[in-house]
């Protein structure tokens, strides 16, 4: 394949649509075909053209781990069946006795792939809150191997500051990966703010239309980078051709799709502050926010993202709210171009024990949104009649 595009020097908007693809070598197709075939053929044993097999390699896989890379700044992308997939090849860089010190406010699935398999293997790992980025150096030991941020927080959306956690993470030699799915890196790159591992469920706003579940992981070292392939290759997660053509599509309009989401949400998030039907609101762009100060420099905008409370406080009239929205559908999963609602403490965070989720503030009557990019006065209309 040929690249005419100096991937350095191309401001994001453009490496969305043009990063670490260029046509194709056989027709010039523009998009990358989708190379569906498991193997490839040898001239002589040994003899091919740098594809084996398809989980080891694929070319409509290649172009979408480039693509990745190029839009988080990174130099390789690696990916995998499913965000969970990509979070398991993470832990498999760990050994039994390694600590993990992870955030309390994180998505039920990376809870419950820690503690229900990666406790049973000797990881052992710290669930602490991170708002205040300093407070987690006391857990740092001889045996902390990993940081695990999310950031924006699901469901809270709590901020947790990239730089920070890094410059500690450089000190004691620990690798720390952020979670950048709530984000995207249209609004957050976390290898600029010296991140190690990136990332993401692609299943969510890279994809972006709710039709594909796909997982990657974003580095800048290349040294990490062959761990990772190693772990990709050995352990098999691999997405599928088809799959990583849909991602590369829906990466084309991740910038027009989340500045969209964006503006949505702050309208939505001003309407619910207002409401008198409403508790707290939890948005990253309200200056009343948590840590509103530090989600301003380390992101561009504030997502699509946010959850709040009914003024009632029951889990009745949570389940009242969602059951009559109807734009807004009741439905797991976010970041798609239509509106979603949830309720958590039944649904995404159901994993989680009572105790621990409510402490981290998923309570009964809190209800997440994924805002989409419908016209914003059909979507303040449809929470005006479900809230009344
Ligand atoms: C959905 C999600 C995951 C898991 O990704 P899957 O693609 O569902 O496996 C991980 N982290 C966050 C923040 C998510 O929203």
């Amino acid at each position: 394949m040929f690249n005419k595009i100096n991937q350095t020097k191309v401001k994001f908007n453009t490496k969305t649509i043009h990063g670490g693809q260029s046509p194709d070598l056989a027709y010039g197709s523009v998009m990358p075909p989708i190379y569906q075939t498991s193997t490839y053929a040898q001239s002589s044993p040994g003899k091919h053209q740098g594809f084996e097999y398809s989980r080891t390699h694929n070319p409509t896989r290649h172009a979408l781990e480039q693509s990745l890379a190029s839009i988080e700044n990174g130099t390789d992308g690696i990916t995998f069946g499913s965000g969970l997939a990509a979070i398991d090849a993470v832990m498999k860089l760990l050994s039994p006795g390694d600590e993990v010190i992870a955030t309390n406010d994180l998505y039920g699935g990376s809870y419950r792939l820690f503690t229900k398999i990666y406790e049973r293997f000797g990881v052992k790992f710290h669930f602490v809150s991170m708002k205040d980025a300093r407070s987690i150096e006391p857990l740092i030991n001889a045996k902390t191997k990993l940081i695990w941020v999310e950031t924006p927080t699901n469901p809270m959306l709590n901020i947790i500051d990239i730089k920070a956690l890094a410059l500690m993470a450089k000190k004691h030699a620990i690798l720390l990966t952020v979670d950048n799915t709530f984000a995207t890196p249209y609004l957050q790159q976390p290898l600029d703010l010296g991140a190690d591992i990136v990332m993401h469920s692609a299943t969510k706003y890279l994809g972006g239309h709710s039709d594909v579940v796909m997982g990657a992981l974003v580095v800048k070292d290349k040294e990490l980078a062959q761990q990772l392939y190693f772990i990709q290759n050995a352990s098999g997660a691999v997405a599928g051709p088809q799959d990583c053509f849909f991602v590369l599509r829906g990466i084309k309009t991740l910038h027009v799709r989340v500045q969209r989401h964006c503006e949505n949400a702050r309208a939505v998030a001003q309407f619910l502050s207002a409401h008198p039907k409403v508790g707290r609101v939890f948005y990253p762009g309200l200056p009343n926010h948590t840590n509103h100060d530090i989600a301003k420099q380390q992101m561009s905008d504030f997502g699509g993202m946010m959850s709040f409370t009914t003024a009632a406080g029951t889990l009745e009239s949570a389940v009242k709210v969602v059951e009559q929205l109807k734009l807004f559908t009741l439905a797991e999963s976010l970041g798609g171009v239509e509106s979603l609602s949830g309720h958590p403490a039944s649904m995404t965070h159901a994993s989680i024990p009572r105790e621990e989720r409510e402490k981290s503030g998923v309570t009964d009557s809190l209800i997440r949104l994924s805002v989409g990019i419908e016209d914003v006065k059909d979507l303040l209309a449809d929470l005006e009649q479900a809230l009344s």
